[in-house]
């Protein structure tokens, strides 16, 4: 019996945003490995199918109990919002297998990817992202305040359009806010700022400010940042950055 690993991505919640591949993936695993309250609210219970549910903070753990299932002969499919290589479970998954038993490198192991939020947040307002951007997760479980710093100050310096994963958590009530004062520092207080609540599942929230206004304690676990570059402009309604300087 050989057994399989996907590392699905489910999109950022509506149901159409899921991908048919994901959809598939899910169909045929035997057993699905996440983050539990999540699982249940994603994907339906099914007859047979084995739900490995762990808390959020065990990424490692999670990620070598998925190899271990799959070299066990199961058909395994761990399971991530949005994007799975995305701040989330597939890098975790190849950090296990360089880590762990070297036939885990010789499994079947694929990623499915979704719509991460950046992008489902990006469209809620129109094309934020229309020029060059970057991603920055504002977590220092896996990294240092001074590097997210050091990154911030150097995006801010190259006029990238930024995208802030992981804003707000009840662990780090001041990151945020520390964030907004470092970028408004190096980019000036008019700046547009999006602050995009459950993008992409139907009950999205917008909030539209600029650097000297935002207020970071409106941002929770669930919103997407997205400060603007100096081209970030309002149309109408909507936010867009040009994709290059018109003459
Ligand atoms: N793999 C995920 C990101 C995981 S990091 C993806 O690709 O989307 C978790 C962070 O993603 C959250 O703190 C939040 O900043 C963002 N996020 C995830 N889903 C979101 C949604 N529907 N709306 C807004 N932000 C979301």
């Amino acid at each position: 019996m050989t057994g399989s690993l996907v590392i699905v991505g489910t999109g950022p919640g509506k149901p159409e945003l899921m991908t048919p591949a994901t959809r598939a993936a899910l169909a045929q695993a035997t057993d699905l490995v996440g983050y539990g309250p999540y699982l249940d609210r994603v994907i339906p219970m099914r007859d047979g199918q084995v739900r490995h549910a762990s808390d959020n903070r065990v990424e490692l753990d999670r990620a070598r109990h998925a190899l271990a299932l799959a070299a066990s002969g199961r058909t395994v499919a761990v399971v991530s919002g949005g994007d799975p290589g995305v701040f989330a479970m597939a890098a975790a998954v190849f950090e296990a297998v360089e880590a762990g038993d070297p036939a885990w490198q010789e499994l079947d192991i694929r990623v499915e990817p979704g719509v991460t939020a950046m992008l489902a947040a990006a469209a809620e307002v129109g094309a934020p992202l229309g020029g060059d951007f970057c991603a920055i997760s504002l977590s220092d479980n896996l990294k240092s305040w001074a590097t997210i710093e050091r990154r911030l100050t150097a995006a801010a310096e190259a006029d990238f359009v930024i995208a802030l994963y992981n804003p707000a958590s009840k662990a780090r009530p001041h990151q945020l806010g520390e964030a907004f004062a470092l970028l408004r520092q190096a980019k000036g207080p008019e700046t547009l700022v999006l602050l995009v609540r459950a993008a992409g599942t139907g009950e999205a929230r917008v909030l539209s400010t600029t650097l000297g206004q935002v207020d970071a304690t409106q941002a929770d676990m669930r919103t997407l940042v997205i400060v603007g570059a100096s081209t970030t402009r309002r149309v109408g309604r909507w936010v867009y950055t040009p994709r290059g300087i018109r003459p």
